[in-house]
């Protein structure tokens, strides 16, 4: 068996274990999911070569290795009782004179849009600043520039990834080409451990920040011209519908997104929709803000991640309206008070350049998808499997791979529906006795 001290000794980065300083802190994964885990080793790696000695000195002992970037998997993936790899200390942000930024696979969004944004520069994707650009990159990438530049992973130009034997490998269209496609959307920690990413920027644009609120409205009327109008709107427009309830007050229904365009040109897109919904209490336009701003100013919307409250999320996307009986059903689901605490769904807009790819072009293979819905309730509130189950009755029953839902029962075609074949194959060849596995893993 390796010696411990030797493969401590031999790290540009740091190794933690039980007992260690640092260690109760380092241990921790950002989500809710697996926070009493307590893995064997810990290992900051700082290098390419770091990762590749870890992943060696976990084969040798038997130990499972699992690669953490923000630790956001809602699926508690990037936790494990053997060997974490925590990529923080691999996150520098390079951007090239022909606009191909290089981030370690270690960096947050957060600090990944502002280093795009000195240079002009953007990249279609997630919202929440801590949450990881590999995680994120590996399962898609859905976000407030995607319905006009397509999924996160839409816009890789390449990839180093270290394998299950150590080896180091860089992909892109011509040099690994099918390992090169799986990274496309499929999910992390499935074929090895991504060191660096290589993408094709996109210009910041500047946007016009949308927000309106409703109280005590027809909710039944917001949703279904919500429904009508966001997944088809102009590829400018991204907007997005939250409904959340709370004991004790009337469901809130939020509208918030962004177009890239200036306030007059936004209002009149808008009108479209203003024509077919109950009237807002609150429209709020902002004009004049820069794409890496916005994104802050939606956080307190999102109730993923609250600190100290552990959520539980199922989702599905959806091909075609829900029906006016099975909205019905959801709302009344909704409203009833419960006393766990809040409730809420999220429609997200697909449609635009997401749905401009064919479904094998990529490994996402979720092209055709008109909206996403999030059911996010406390973690021991029923209400969240009730109200998935209501819906799933009209879903497309695909599910966003970023989303990873351990209940559902056919995972495989609704986290990859046709790509699935070609993914095992890809599993095979680059990882062949699974070292990289969890539950629900190709
Ligand atoms: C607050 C919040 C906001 C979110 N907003 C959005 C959003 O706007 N759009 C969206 O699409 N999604 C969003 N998500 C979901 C998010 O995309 C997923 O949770 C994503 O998997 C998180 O990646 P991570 O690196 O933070 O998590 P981790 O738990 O570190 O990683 C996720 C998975 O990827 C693997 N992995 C991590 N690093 C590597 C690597 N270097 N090589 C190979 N595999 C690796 C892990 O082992 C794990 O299986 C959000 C999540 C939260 C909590």
């Amino acid at each position: 068996m390796p010696d411990l001290a030797e493969f401590r000794d031999s790290l540009d980065g740091e190794l933690f274990s039980p007992g260690s300083p640092g260690y109760d802190a380092i241990r921790r994964p950002a989500g809710a999911a697996c926070r009493e885990a307590r893995p064997r080793l810990v290992v900051v790696c700082r290098s390419v070569s770091d990762v590749a000695r870890a992943i060696r000195y976990a084969a040798a002992n038997g130990d499972r290795a699992v690669p953490r970037g923000g630790g956001h998997c809602f699926a508690g993936r990037s936790s494990t009782g053997g060997i974490v790899l925590d990529m923080s200390g691999l996150d520098r942000i390079r951007v090239a004179d022909d606009r191909v930024a290089t981030v370690g696979a270690g960096a947050r969004l957060g600090p990944v849009y502002a280093a795009l944004a000195a240079r002009g520069r953007t990249l279609p994707g997630g919202c929440g600043p801590t949450v990881g650009i590999t995680g994120l990159t590996l399962g898609g990438g859905i976000g407030l520039l995607g319905r006009k530049h397509g999924l996160t992973c839409d816009r890789l130009a390449g990839a180093r990834v270290v394998l299950a034997d150590g080896s180091v490998v860089d992909c892109d269209h011509d040099d690994e080409p099918d390992l090169f496609w799986a990274l496309h959307g499929s999910g992390g920690g499935q074929f090895g451990v991504v060191t660096s990413l290589r993408f094709r920027t996109v210009p910041e644009p500047m946007t016009t920040r949308i927000e309106a609120h409703w109280a005590d409205t027809a909710l039944a009327e917001l949703v279904a011209a919500w429904q009508a109008w966001a997944p088809a709107a102009p590829d400018e427009l991204t907007v997005n519908l939250t409904l959340v309830s709370e004991p004790g007050a009337p469901v809130r229904a939020t509208l918030f997104g962004a177009a890239a365009l200036e306030e007059g040109p936004t209002r009149v897109l808008l009108r479209e929709f203003t024509n077919l919904a109950p009237a807002a209490h609150v429209i709020e336009l902002r004009t004049g803000v820069p794409y890496h701003r916005l994104k802050d100013t939606f956080a307190d919307l999102d109730s993923r991640d609250v600190p100290g409250r552990a959520v539980r999320i199922r989702s599905e996307f959806f091909s075609r309206p829900l029906s006016d009986r099975t909205l019905a059903a959801l709302l009344a689901q909704l409203a009833d008070p419960g006393t766990t605490g809040r409730r809420q769904l999220t429609f997200t807009a697909m449609g635009g350049a997401y749905n401009r790819v064919a479904d094998d072009v990529t490994a996402f293979a979720h092209r055709g998808e008109h909206f996403l819905l999030e059911h996010v309730g406390d973690a021991a509130d029923p209400w969240t499997s009730r109200s998935w189950a209501t819906a799933h009755a009209e879903g497309s029953g695909r599910v966003y791979p970023n989303f990873p839902d351990p209940e559902l029962d056919d995972w495989a075609a609704a986290y990859h529906a046709g790509n699935y074949p070609r993914l095992a194959g890809v599993k095979a060849a680059y990882d062949p006795h699974r070292f990289f596995d969890f539950p629900q893993a190709i």
